[in-house]
């Protein structure tokens, strides 16, 4: 007899893509103790904090969220060259912090219009303010999309186009194709989509799997619906599950 024995999936669900106030285009609702309070109101078990070129409130929302059940991955919505928003996940604070560092190097020197785009709030886990970001962050990096992918793979995190059936900063749409020497983990597919109308219009994502998520810009926009069945809530089990190996597996 072997040593196997059939490992215990459990179901995780999950809402990949997350804005806090440190996002101009959020809510001010958008706070620690509001994200993780709402996300366990809806049954979401893992979520991602992921704001314009930015990260500064990830480990808020980690703290936050601290005995609660909750998973908070540390991520950033990442807008390329080419004006398409990529998702980008880490497993670690540590390695978001170092591709933040990258990100900075290639943000343009300028000032947030506050008034025009809005208010870019760092906050402590209650949501209490400590300082305003004054970079313009909803802006294009100078990364390309090979670039993004190919530095954020160095740090072990995993790349994932965001809303590509929007119009505004979706891959689809902007680009109007999926190169195939861009290996990303998966699509991810806005609120107005099913996976089977993109594979329609697109039938090139059908090569990916895909995710749906909310793009959480305020409360009540949080959507939950992709489930991971793995073992734990973790990246690299995330990553398993998008590649369905070792019986990790994907649903929606
Ligand atoms: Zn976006
Ligand atoms: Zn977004």
């Amino acid at each position: 007899m072997g040593n196997e024995y059939p490992v215990e999936m459990k179901t995780f669900r999950a809402d990949l893509h997350v804005h806090t106030v440190l996002s101009p285009c959020a809510e001010v609702e958008m706070i620690p103790p509001l994200i993780v309070q709402e996300a366990l109101e809806r049954q979401i078990d893992i979520i991602a904090i992921t704001d314009h070129n930015a990260s500064a409130n990830v480990k808020a929302v980690q703290q936050s969220a601290e005995g609660t059940g909750l998973t908070v991955l540390p991520g950033m919505e990442v807008q390329t060259r080419e004006d398409v928003h990529l998702l980008c996940l880490f497993a670690s604070l540590s390695d978001l912090e170092a591709w933040q560092h990258e990100v900075d190097l290639s943000l343009p020197d300028e000032l947030n219009p506050a008034d025009h785009l809005g208010e870019q709030f760092i906050v402590d886990k209650q949501g209490e303010y400590i300082r305003s970001e004054p970079r313009l962050l909803l802006t294009a990096t100078k990364f390309a999309i090979e670039e993004i992918i190919e530095n954020v793979n160095k740090l072990h995190g995993i790349v994932i186009p965001a809303h590509v059936d929007r119009s505004s900063f979706g891959l689809f749409p902007t680009l109007g194709f999926l190169a195939d020497w861009w290996h990303f983990h998966a699509l991810e597919i806005s609120r107005h989509i099913t996976p089977e109308a993109l594979y329609q219009k697109f039938p090139s994502a059908k090569r990916l799997p895909v995710i749906q998520s909310g793009d959480v810009h305020r409360l009540s926009e949080f959507l939950g619906s992709t489930i991971f069945e793995i073992e734990a809530p973790n990246l690299s089990e995330i990553q398993m599950a998008l590649r369905a190996e070792n019986s990790r597996n994907l649903r929606m």
